[in-house]
């Protein structure tokens, strides 16, 4: 049939997203040939540009196709088409791309994928065992990226020039290798390599794995280079080798993620859902928490020691799948960093800075240009919670309808740092940088920041950071604006930034009732809130319920020594001599020369600075539980009382009251010395705390509840909490891909400045 000119139709069609670097381009050549139609695909500054000409049916029928079955790694943000005038092309073809300074959304390392790994262990495969096989569906992408676009060029792939049969696949619009930029072979590729700090000892390649896998089962701690940096690794099953990994990096019980060869062998000592098998085994392969089984004999009692719960995950780069095939035995597999430092990304700087942990290490020469540590997540009521924002989600972008010429940098709190950019309708929020208390996570936050200016083309108009003096971040941002007279500076106070952090997860513009817990954060009053109730919106909040106050006596000595927050509770409560009489093994853990001291301190202000915080609330009560010593790491306390209360379980609770604008604890701290079965403390006192927000809520039932903060990574809390409001039909919001903790906070202040007027 012969068409009329009038019933040709040639479409121009913009397409922004995630939508470079994960075989989009291949996807339309072959979705325009499957159609007969022609034209030509291009990669520009703002994302993919097509220009397609037929009949208009087949033409519409294509653009569905696009939305419908577009690449696995890619996501559609808009799509916009306009009619032009048509032209004379011959096929359909791709053209190469433009070299633009502008920026397109960057696509986050992803895990294996099963046709690479199919071939990975098909003997006749060129790439067998070939520990750098990868796809467009699969292998690193941020952790290379020097600048936008995504090129080889551009990547730490530079170095590495292509073989014959890589650039035939390369360059085949048909191959699943087309333009997979980090493509290479055993011939082209980087080369692995086993090195010794002690002897003359050197292996490569498959050598090099049989070397590394031989130092574990010998119980060796060995380093081994991954995607975003190293991991430490030793035999999880093995007592001596963990404890040694332990004390050689002074991390004595803070718990320590396993990686398993398969799904088969983690699902013999932990406890899977269905949903959470769902996560282990996503194409993010995040580290994600789930319960022990009590009966398990594998992994040793030193990896989670106290806890029920573990945080485990399966093998995610070829390296990884190589090494578990072998060994058939779950690793401790945990980044290599001194503590509070940033992930160790080179070989020099690992056996400088832990010589005394690791002397000998799998390496390879693909350099590693951002670093990157692993996600970390877990599951409640059905819904995914983020512990940790990294490998395989960030940089995490997303679209918003909000618009605003200026450009927003916002820098997060002290602990658990990320980065947001907001620009042009885009949000991004960086992977986890970690807490700023040491120069060399202080250096790693200023490298983060160049990079994400680098990459997305960026320079602030505004830079939104906390009201905290003394954050690292606020003395940051403070100086940049010094340097930079025409850049705004806005402060976000710490808990409204939580609640902004889950609105801005959801697009939410209504007046929420957000209950913000955590650790500490500084307050309007310069005290230390954490346990702060907010009627809030984009724009503005109020306070309507806090905590009541009490001191944290020492300061930061308090905030390790849960004792002493007790004591302090009880001070509130209780005079001297009632203390005295009460003769219960908690008051005698002390010297009544140190309770006089204390009090005294205390009662005049000294070094005692006040707080409403829920998390010191949960120390206190761990404390008068029986626990007595100083904490190894943050969130213990909740962690032990976590498992406490799934192993005593009640469903009683504690008296208390509210009172103005105030949750008193006076009547709660009373029952809880009083109370003659200890060990049911944790789930009355969570049932308690449950109940509270609870009763809070229904004081402003049309409102939607947000929970936020670090208090609600407690898994038996919010579990409880989630489940009351569901039983009353209370409305609420609880982020998912935004970490829940100081992790979401740079998005919340970049979400408030965007809701400022100009
Ligand atoms: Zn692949
Ligand atoms: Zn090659
Ligand atoms: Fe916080």
């Amino acid at each position: 049939m012969l068409l009329s000119a009038e019933s040709i139709y040639r479409k121009k069609i913009y397409i922004s997203g995630i939508v470079q670097g994960v075989g989009f381009r291949p996807f339309i050549y072959a979705l325009a040939n499957k159609h007969k139609l022609r034209g030509f695909v291009f990669n520009d500054g703002n994302g993919v540009v097509i220009e397609v000409q037929g009949e208009n049916e087949t033409v519409f029928k294509f653009i569905k196709e696009i939305d419908l079955s577009a690449p696995p790694l890619s996501r559609i943000d808009t799509l916009n088409i306009e009619d032009i005038k048509l032209k004379t092309d011959d096929d359909f073809t791709i053209i190469e791309s433009q070299d633009t300074s502008l920026s397109t959304m960057l696509s986050p390392d992803m895990t294996l994928c099963n046709d690479c790994k199919r071939e990975m262990f098909d003997k006749k495969n060129r790439r067998y065992m070939y520990p750098f096989i990868n796809c467009i569906n699969c292998g690193p992408r941020y952790t290379i990226i020097k600048k936008l676009p995504y090129d080889r060029k551009n990547t730490s792939m530079q170095n590495f020039a292509m073989c014959d049969k890589c650039k035939a696949e390369y360059e085949d619009p048909t191959n699943r290798r087309y333009h997979a930029q980090p493509i290479s072979c055993y011939d082209c590729g980087p080369k692995l390599e086993f090195i010794s700090l002690m002897e003359v000892c050197q292996a490569q390649d498959n050598e090099a794995v049989e070397k590394i896998c031989d130092c574990i089962k010998s119980g060796k701690t060995v380093a081994i280079k991954g995607l975003g940096g190293f991991h430490l690794v030793c035999d999880a099953r093995n007592e001596e080798a963990v404890m040694l990994l332990r004390i050689n990096k002074h991390r004595l019980t803070k718990p320590l993620a396993v990686m398993f060869e398969n799904m088969q062998s983690l699902q013999k000592v932990c406890k899977i859902a269905k949903s959470e098998k769902e996560l282990i085994v996503s194409k993010e392969r995040p580290i994600v928490l789930v319960k022990k089984k009590k009966q398990q004999q594998i992994l040793c009692k030193y990896i989670a020691p106290n806890i029920d719960r573990v945080g485990v995950f399966l093998p995610y780069t070829p390296l990884h799948e190589l090494i578990l095939k072998k060994l058939k035995f779950p690793i401790v597999a945990t980044s290599a960093n001194l503590s509070d430092e940033p992930i160790i990304q080179d070989q020099k700087e690992l056996f400088k800075k832990l010589p005394l942990v690791v002397e000998v290490s799998l390496n390879h020469n693909r350099e590693i240009i951002n670093g990157c540590d692993d996600s970390v997540m877990m599951q409640v009521a059905n819904q995914n919670i983020t512990l940790r924002l990294a490998r395989g989600f960030a940089p995490l972008s997303f679209v918003t309808k909000i618009q605003k010429s200026k450009k927003i940098l916002a820098l997060g709190a002290q602990q658990k740092s990320t980065i947001t950019l907001a620009f042009e309708g885009n949000i991004i929020i960086s992977p986890y940088i970690g807490d700023l208390n040491t120069v060399g996570s202080m250096e790693y936050f200023r490298q983060t920041v160049q990079t994400f200016q680098r990459l997305y083309n960026f320079k602030p108009d505004i830079i939104v950071c906390d009201k905290h003096p003394r954050y690292e971040t606020t003395k940051w941002a403070k100086e940049y604006i010094q340097n930079h007279p025409s850049c705004e500076l806005m402060q976000v106070q710490h808990h409204y930034a939580h609640a902004l952090s889950t609105m801005a997860e959801y697009a939410l513009d209504e007046e929420v009732l957000a209950f913000c817990f955590d650790g500490t954060g500084f307050g309007d009053d310069g005290k230390l809130w954490g346990g702060e109730v907010l009627l809030a919106t984009a724009h503005k909040y109020k306070r309507v319920y806090h905590l009541e106050e009490f001191a944290l006596i020492g300061g930061e000595k308090a905030i390790k020594e849960p004792r002493r927050v007790a004591l302090s509770l009880l001070f509130e409560i209780f005079s001297l001599d009632e203390i005295y009489e009460m003769q219960n093994d908690f008051v005698s853990s002390f010297d009544k020369n140190e309770i006089q001291t204390l009090h005294l301190m205390q009662k005049r202000g000294i070094n005692s600075v006040k707080t409403t915080s829920v998390g010191r609330l949960f120390d206190a009560v761990y404390a008068l539980c029986g626990f007595f010593e100083p904490l190894q790491y943050e969130g213990e306390s909740g962690m032990i009382m976590e498992r406490l209360s799934c192993e005593f379980r009640t469903k009683r609770k504690y008296k208390f009251t509210l009172y103005n604008d105030v949750i008193c604890c006076q009547n709660l701290i009373k029952s809880i010395v009083n109370e003659t079965k200890k060990e049911l403390i944790p789930a009355k006192f969570m049932n308690t705390l449950a109940e509270m927000i609870l009763q809070i809520s229904l004081q402003y039932k049309n409102k939607r509840v947000i929970l936020s903060g670090g208090v609600f990574q407690n898994s038996y809390l919010l579990e409880k909490v989630v489940v009351l409001l569901t039983k009353n039909n209370i409305k609420y919001s609880v982020a998912s891909k935004v970490p829940i903790n100081d992790g979401g906070i740079s998005l919340g202040q970049a979400y408030y400045a965007l809701h400022q007027n100009n």
